[in-house]
């Protein structure tokens, strides 16, 4: 169902489309397909909206988002088992997403009692200068399946907390989740048409938001290809675009590390997701000396994992989200073994017995990677972790630094003046010092190059939703 103006209902045109299981291939729902006309009512309802929610106190602000956000966490074992069967990763991932997704609730809940402005000192002895902020006005919000309820709080939570009304379009792959979260919305007592949610093919929801000059801003998670695109559609009415693109997470190991918890540290990164999310470790560096043992410790942990759905317990890795993923896992470790890279464990596609029916891939380290190879400029988003080797601390912010993408980047090594050298040189957006999961709400989170525009969570995630009003009084002196 849409969510529309405060209400639950179909399509105009009474289209759907079904959800899919990745682990079984199960049809496990069908929803509705908006069409180009339910998305222009969302956008009319959300600009019905805007003037009363904008005029809202702080406090009653914060106490809507409060109330979603207890919702949500009453909710947390039925909400995981929603994520797990409709895009696979593991109930115990599903779990800590819901509560990041609670916490950017909670702390923007917070923060839209902090959005102060300024006074400026004046020119002239009659004049006073003040700054104001106000919130943008209607936002378009399109979201990924690979954090299917994170991406949508990411998004609403600051949006909401600065006064502004939002039109959002989850992925195609994870409605379910969307509508759990506007359920949230809808028993929290939001008043009608502050949030609402269209799912469906793109053109029928991300187009008519493109061409609206209703919608202020458009925030988006996705990949670089359809970031670019989106950028170049806001053009024609000056929308203010934020961006949450690809990346390509380089993952540095020193010899001075500690390997075991570097060897740790790059399949949590790595694997996390089944390889499916933006930070995801991509390119493991390693120094020339270590290669050896960090690949023997790295191969006797990467026996733990545990393949399979994500509903069972013991799993850490499920399914991938469709066949496509699946072939570009294949087609990534194939490359790499044509140009000379050799499999440590994994390689292949699982494709039998308890697998038959799903997208699963085994988990994969391979040992020669080098830069010809296509795992070292594509987003593999897959369970394959290629390792690469370097002699000096040079070589290897220069490898680091050679992609497109700047999202998240990680630096294993105990020497602290190091850490700060590599961690400035680096051109990514988020660096993770021995610390192979950075994100939080409260630090902003975002790339640099291709990576994207923009930062969400924190202080930083509200500006994007705020414009500045500049107040010049001339008094009667
Ligand atoms: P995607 O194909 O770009 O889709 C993202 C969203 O855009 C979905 O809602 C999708 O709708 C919609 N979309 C697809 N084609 C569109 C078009 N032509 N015009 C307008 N909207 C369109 O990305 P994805 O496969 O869902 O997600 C994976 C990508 O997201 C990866 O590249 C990953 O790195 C990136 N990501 C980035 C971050 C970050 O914070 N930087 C976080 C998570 C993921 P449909 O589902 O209906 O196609």
């Amino acid at each position: 169902m849409l969510y529309i103006d405060g209400t639950w209902q179909s399509a105009e045109s009474g289209d759907t489309f079904l959800v899919r299981n990745p682990a079984t291939g199960e049809t496990i729902g069908e929803v509705a397909s908006a069409a180009e006309r339910d998305t222009e009512r969302a956008i009319a309802a959300a600009q019905a909206a805007f003037p009363q929610w904008a005029k809202l106190t702080a406090k009653e602000r914060y106490g809507y988002l409060k109330r979603v956000a207890e919702i949500l966490r009453g909710r947390t074992e039925q909400l995981a088992e929603v994520i797990t069967r409709e895009m696979g990763k593991p109930l115990a991932e599903a779990k800590g997403e819901i509560g990041l997704a609670i916490d950017y609730l909670d702390w923007y809940g917070e923060e839209a009692k902090r959005i102060y402005g300024d006074t400026i000192p004046a020119s002239a002895p009659d004049k006073r200068i003040i700054v104001t902020r106000q919130p943008i006005g209607v936002v378009g919000a399109i979201t990924p399946w690979n954090f299917p309820i994170a991406m949508i709080t990411r998004k609403l939570a600051p949006a909401l907390a600065a006064g502004c009304t939002v039109v959002l379009k989850p992925a195609s792959a994870t409605p379910l989740t969307a509508i759990e979260v506007f359920k949230a919305i809808d028993e929290a007592g939001v008043p009608k048409g502050v949030a609402n949610l269209v799912h469906g093919k793109p053109a029928a929801t991300v187009g008519p938001m493109m061409n609206s000059p209703i919608v202020r801003k458009i925030t988006f998670t996705g990949s670089t290809e359809i970031g670019k695109e989106l950028y170049r559609q806001a053009a024609d009415t000056l929308k203010k675009v934020s961006l949450e693109l690809g990346g390509h997470a380089p993952f540095i190991v020193f010899a001075d590390a500690d390997l075991e918890r570097a060897a740790a540290g790059a399949i949590a990164s790595k694997f996390r997701n089944a390889g499916q999310t933006c930070v995801c470790t991509n390119r493991i560096y390693v120094q020339q000396e270590v290669v050896e043992p960090f690949s023997r410790i790295m191969a006797e942990k990467m026996k733990q994992l545990k393949v399979g759905n994500g509903l069972e317990a013991g799993v850490n890795i499920g399914p991938l989200i469709n066949r496509q993923a699946l072939e570009k896992a294949r087609e990534h470790v194939e490359d790499a073994v044509q140009k000379g890279a050799t499999i440590i464990c994994g390689g292949h596609v699982l494709d039998s017995g308890e697998f038959a029916n799903g997208y699963f891939f085994a988990p994969t380290v391979l040992a020669h990677a080098t830069h010809e190879m296509k795992i070292a400029r594509e987003e593999t988003f897959g369970p394959v972790a290629p390792i690469f080797s370097f002699s000096t601390e040079e070589e290897a912010i220069r490898l680091a630094n050679d992609t497109a993408y700047g999202l998240a980047s990680y630096v294993f090594t105990r020497d602290g003046s190091r850490m700060f050298r590599v961690a400035e040189a680096l051109e990514y957006g988020i660096v993770g010092i021995n610390d192979p999961m950075p994100t939080v709400a409260q630090a902003p989170f975002g790339g640099v190059k291709e990576s994207g525009i923009g930062r969400e969570g924190g202080k930083y995630g509200i500006e994007d939703y705020l414009e500045y009003k500049f107040l010049s009084f001339q008094l009667e002196m």
